[in-house]
């Protein structure tokens, strides 16, 4: 195991229309033993760090290492690191066994019989004992999957790297294996990179978060910090499923002026967002209140457009009252057993405790939601205010 150390490392490609820049001084440290996770969009740049640090896409700039052995210029072969693609990219002609065996005789001095023990323990911990003597054509997705993870399991890398391992795979089948991984692991206790572009992956199964977007690094944390805690919009907005609300307002004598509602500010806020006039207030859905009517300070009529009942929850579209209603400023969620019907004239409520807000132009957080409120006295783990 060790740590798998990025400093300044750029990827540019060349293509027909110019330069792109894939990945932007990308600096990094994944802990030994830390499950992490990079996420965000298709294009943002995941693949490429994944790859580099594989040894298959070489820096334009920067260095990798792993532990104090720098490793950027290394081939794949010579870097103590296994990789899981997302296409599984199994021998169709060999059995399970041998695809788990075939990198350790071709890469490593060990016998024939310790190949053979090491396959089995890992077939074993998979599940996949039984299937040893298939062909992947005979296997299920998810058993292809496992075969795939078992290849990079038996050369006991320093670092697993995971690129969207999961993408192939239904719902149910996609969450059961989510776990799996999980347990596997903390079992295993390896350096592992998951690469993905599904933030709910990247909430439930990571130690930490490395959100990217155009190629350059937004936020390093935990899921909390990253949800509770986001250094800017575009975190606020990625992660988290549905969506923070956005809403551009202006500040004015104390108070936010959107387009259809004004907010009164406590000193505490304003003191955060001195010297920024042009803002984005941000709220997240379960944090809007639905309430009979508005009545006081931060709270205001409204109108039902549409709710989407999803069980547990209901997801519910609102409009200021004096908004055309299908412009749906706010999505809200709230109990599934609460009842809301679509038309109907409600009040919502928008806790100051609960609001973000950005800087306009370039996104920054001035003012993340306040935690007390959460948990009482006990700041969430990993999720301390700054
Ligand atoms: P992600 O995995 O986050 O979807 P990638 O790392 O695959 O993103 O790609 C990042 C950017 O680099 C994209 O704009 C992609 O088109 C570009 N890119 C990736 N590989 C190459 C390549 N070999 N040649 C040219 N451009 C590439
Ligand atoms: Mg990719």
């Amino acid at each position: 195991m060790a740590n798998v150390i990025l400093d300044g490392v750029t990827k540019k490609f060349q293509d027909k229309s110019g330069e792109i820049i894939a990945v932007d001084d990308l600096d990094l440290n994944i802990r030994d033993g830390e499950f992490l996770v990079l996420v965000g969009p298709s294009g943002c740049g995941k693949s490429t760090t994944l790859r580099m640090v594989a040894g298959l896409e070489m820096p334009t700039e920067g260095t990798i290492s792993l532990d104090d052995k720098l490793i950027t210029n290394l081939s794949p072969q010579e870097r103590d690191v296994a990789m899981v693609f997302q296409s599984y990219a199994l021998y169709p002609h060999m059995t399970v066994r041998g695809n788990m065996s075939f990198g350790l005789e071709e890469a490593t001095e060990l016998s024939k019989e310790e190949i053979r023990e090491r396959v089995e323990d890992a077939a074993e911990m998979l599940g996949i004992y039984d299937l040893l003597d298939r062909k992947p054509g005979e296997l299920s997705g998810g058993q292809q999957q496992r075969v795939a993870l078992g290849r990079a399991i038996v050369r006991e890398p320093e670092a697993f790297l995971l690129d969207e391992p999961l993408a192939n795979l239904d719902a149910k089948l996609r969450s059961e294996m989510r776990t799996e991984l999980q347990h596997l692991q903390e079992d295993l206790d390896t350096t592992t990179i998951y690469v993905t572009h599904d933030q709910t992956e990247a909430m439930t199964m990571s130690d930490r978060i490395a959100v990217l977007n155009d190629g350059e690094l937004q936020q390093v944390g935990t899921p909390l910090e990253c949800y509770h805690r986001p250094n800017n919009q575009f975190v606020a907005g990625f992660i988290g499923d549905p969506s923070m609300n956005f809403l551009d307002v202006t500040l004015e004598d104390g108070r936010l002026v959107g387009e259809y509602f004004e907010y009164p500010l406590s000193d505490e806020v304003l003191a955060n967002i001195e010297g920024h006039d042009e803002l984005v207030f941000g709220i997240r859905p379960e944090d809007i209140e639905i309430l009979d009517a508005a009545e006081s300070r931060h709270e205001y009529p409204a109108t039902v457009d549409v709710v989407e009942p999803m069980g547990d929850e209901n997801t519910v579209h609102l409009a200021f009252e004096e908004q055309e209603r299908t412009e749906s400023a706010l999505t809200s969620t709230i109990s599934g057993m609460r009842n809301v019907d679509e038309l109907e004239s409600i009040g919502i409520g928008l806790p100051e405790s609960a609001i973000h807000l950005f800087d306009a132009e370039t996104g920054e957080s001035l003012h993340n939601r306040s935690l007390g409120e959460i948990e009482g006295d006990r700041p969430l783990k990993g999720a301390q205010p700054a």
